[in-house]
């Protein structure tokens, strides 16, 4: 009884062992599987972290280089209008000094109406020939589509006219002299807002033009034009007429024609001439008219608000 009792107890005292043996490892094995089991998503943890770390630097990179791009494209713009502004101020000292009689230099402004059109590529191209900057009043009767040469995109104009050094200025969206553009103030002021969210659009830097020119001369606006020029001065902008042309907004027979106009009407010390470049006969005499110009001693420059030309 004793032994076996003895027995019994040895037998309970190693099933005891053996239980805490067997927790124990199991406990360790868990730990141990706990701990590498955190051990291997920290892994995987930190390498997420690190290609998001990678990401983060690459794409901050970026956003430092295009902030520079930013800040040197805002530095060049100011610098644009800090020097369109000392440039149209140093014209329009000269115009005062001409109109005072103090200068005997003349200044002849080449104005086109009416564009864009395909065929404004061409005047473009004789006025980079002379290195001649003109203004070009820009209407949208054609839309996206060139009068002249449909398949064209005449939209793309607006960049044109501004990568050559060229101003733009507003000649109403619609051109609508019989389609109800002078039926009211209203109507003519929202054919030069539409006008002016083209130029800003298409130009792709929101070009601004504050100069007007109406569709027909400013006689066409009738008994509306007091009111109109009211208007006008409200949204600060100014308009202008003409004071030479060859004749090309009405009937151009010839060449001829066109020439003995042109010639005729240069008789004062600033001139704005008027052209369309849609006229293939203009187009034939430009280079003629601007070497005549120059000779008669004329210095040819982009129109401008501040100009005394430009009325407000
Ligand atoms: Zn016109």
């Amino acid at each position: 009884m004793e032994i076996k009792s003895r027995k019994n107890k040895r037998t309970s005292i190693l099933v005891i062992l053996a239980i805490l043996l067997v927790s124990s490892i199991s406990g360790n094995f868990y730990f141990i599987s706990k701990n590498f089991s955190v051990i291997k998503n920290y892994d995987e943890f930190f390498q997420k972290y690190q290609e998001k770390q990678q990401d983060f630097d690459s794409l901050q990179e970026k956003l430092l280089n295009l902030e520079k791009d930013l800040n040197q494209i805002s530095q060049v713009e100011e610098d644009i209008i800090k020097i369109k502004q000392e440039y149209f101020a140093t014209i329009k000292q000269l115009e005062d000094d001409i109109l005072s009689g103090k200068s005997d230099q003349k200044i002849a402004y080449l104005t086109f109406d009416d564009g864009p059109y395909y065929n404004t590529y061409q005047f473009l191209n004789v006025l980079d020939h002379y290195n001649v900057k003109a203004t070009f009043f820009t209407t949208s009767i054609n839309g996206e589509k060139c009068y002249d040469k449909k398949s064209e995109n005449c939209l793309l104009l607006y960049q044109e006219y501004i990568k050559r050094g060229h101003t733009i200025a507003n000649h109403t969206f619609t051109h609508g002299i019989y389609r109800g553009l002078y039926n009211s103030t209203e109507s003519f002021i929202t054919a030069v807002k539409r006008q002016e969210e083209v130029v800003q659009e298409y130009t792709k830097i929101g070009y601004t033009t504050n100069i007007v020119r109406f569709p027909g001369g400013s006689r066409t606006s009738g008994r509306l034009k007091n009111e109109i020029i009211e208007e006008l001065r409200k949204m600060n902008y100014g308009w202008v007429d003409w004071t030479a042309q060859d004749g090309d907004g009405g009937t151009l027979n010839s060449k001829e024609q066109a020439w003995n106009t042109f010639t005729s009407s240069i008789d004062e010390n600033i001139e704005v001439v008027l052209f369309h470049d849609y006229n293939n006969i203009t187009l034939s005499i430009l280079p003629d008219a601007i070497e005549y110009l120059q000779k008669q001693g004329y210095l040819l420059f982009p129109l401008f608000y501040e100009s005394n030309m430009v009325q407000k």
